[in-house]
């Protein structure tokens, strides 16, 4: 059994491990964010009143990294108009009304040679122009990940984890679509030139590790984790399955390694074989307010309210609407907020449920030292926290505040209730400002040395 050191084992809360994946229907009108992905937005290219298929490209980035963005239903562009994202950016939105037809773009073709005849950038080409993002949360361009990592990696492993509470999207992927997962895999490895590879599944998915063995080839390695939060984490993984520390500041591929996750390569899979690009996702929707709990296979740009309604709407007031797992996500405000390409789940948790085995007030750190001892970067957050607090931003980066991964082990294992990692989040945001605000000082500075030394060249 593979693991790493630190970590916890959180309440799993694995409702939905037994719903099958359920199509929801696309509703009347979805609304498309310019930008679901790391990296530059894309500008939209179509206008109010045009036509759209069912994949047709609606946004292309000008320049630099980004993902392009495909329509999810046929119908007619209704509007674009700026509105927040999950994380609270103002971003474009293309606002498509469906006309129920499901026409698709006549440019949705599988790739038109074997696997075995395409080339590395064959492969990163069909990727990209799917407009396929990592999928697990992170919503890294796909193609950007896996160009960085030909001729480096000679390890891929697929990250099937899923250790996020609540979150039963890839397991159900996993036993749904195996083959998927398995020929995904596939197309990366042609890519990356590789033989064999690995596909790290958490143990508390015995059903899912049985079939993915039955079903894979002998140089896809199938390896049991031990189930422990943050176990889906690239570091963690990397170090549990090949005994690798990533130095900060590094990518996995710097090691020899690149990791990709479950729904991301299925994703894969269709952009290769069907040539459909990233246009639905599955989605976890629970919680002790949703009245259905389910995985549902979603059109991207489905608004919440649209998606709870199809799960049975809420049957209590919610306290907190969260995008992602419990640890990780991000609370929601905007209930018309639309479902992205990172968008794992969707979970409304009562007053009730957000209170449980926690003090009603924060409390001072009564230095247990739990934190530290769980901490799967080996940091000390008690001391981050602190430093935070005071606003001692120098010290916070000297106890290394930037290797935090913002995996919430710390705040869920605090008995004081300190809110460990929002204080995490605003020293290392305050601290990349400054390192911004720095290096903006210094290109200004060079420039307008440049600048005089042009000019008293020029006298
Ligand atoms: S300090 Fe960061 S990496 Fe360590 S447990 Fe807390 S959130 Fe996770
Ligand atoms: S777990 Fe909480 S109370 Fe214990 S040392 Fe860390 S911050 Fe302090």
């Amino acid at each position: 059994m593979y693991t790493f050191k630190g970590g916890t084992h959180v309440r799993e809360y694995k409702n939905t491990d037994s719903a099958p994946i359920e199509r929801m229907p696309a509703p009347p009108t979805v609304a498309i964010p310019m930008s679901q992905h790391i990296g530059a937005p894309c500008r939209p290219v179509v206008k109010p009143w045009d036509h759209v298929d069912y994949g047709q490209l609606i946004g292309e980035v000008e320049q630099g990294l980004g993902c392009p963005v495909h329509a999810s239903v046929s119908g007619t562009v209704k509007k674009i108009e700026t509105r927040l994202s999950a994380q609270g950016n103002p971003v474009e939105v293309v606002i498509l009304e469906n006309d129920g037809l499901y026409t698709k773009s006549d440019r949705i073709k599988p790739f038109p040679k074997p696997l075995e005849e395409a080339t590395p950038d064959e492969i990163v080409e069909v990727i990209r122009s799917a407009g396929i993002s990592g999928m697990g949360g992170a919503t890294f361009p796909t193609y950007a990940k896996l160009k960085g990592a030909i001729g480096k990696a000679d390890t891929l492993i697929i990250n099937c984890a899923e250790c996020e509470p609540f979150i039963t999207a890839n397991h159900r992927m996993m036993l749904e679509h195996p083959e998927r997962i398995i020929d995904g895999t596939r197309v990366l490895m042609q890519a990356l030139g590789l033989k064999r590879a690995l596909i790290g599944v958490e143990d508390n998915k015995p059903d899912a590790i049985a079939l993915l063995r039955e079903k894979a080839p002998t140089y896809i390695k199938i390896c049991t984790l031990k189930t422990k939060y943050p176990q889906g984490d690239e570091r963690q993984l990397m170090y549990a399955l090949l005994g690798k520390e990533l130095p900060t500041g590094k990518l996995p591929a710097d090691i020899g390694c690149v990791i990709f996750n479950a729904e991301t390569v299925a994703a894969i899979w269709h952009a290769f074989f069907n040539g459909t690009p990233l246009c639905k996702r599955v989605v976890t929707v629970d919680g002790d307010c949703v009245g259905r709990p389910a995985n549902v296979k979603v059109p991207l740009g489905t608004s919440y309210r649209d998606l709870i309604e199809y799960c049975g709407g809420l049957i209590k007031q919610p306290e907190r609407i969260i995008n992602g797992g419990p640890m990780m996500g991000n609370a929601q405000w905007d209930f018309n907020a639309s479902i992205t390409k990172g968008s794992s789940s969707i979970l409304a948790l009562s007053h009730e449920f957000c209170q449980k085995g926690h003090s009603s007030l924060p409390s001072a750190c009564i230095r247990c030292g739990r934190c530290v001892k769980n901490c799967p970067m080996h940091l000390m957050p008690n001391m981050l926290v602190n430093f935070a607090m005071r606003r001692r931003w120098d010290d916070a980066a000297a106890y290394h505040v930037m290797s935090c991964v913002e995996c919430g082990t710390c705040s869920y294992n605090c008995p004081g209730g300190m809110q460990i990692v929002q204080h995490i989040r605003v020293a290392k945001a305050t601290i990349r400002a400054a390192q911004t605000a720095a290096r903006m000082r210094e290109a200004a500075l060079e420039k307008e040395k440049k600048g005089e030394v042009a000019s008293s060249e020029r006298k």
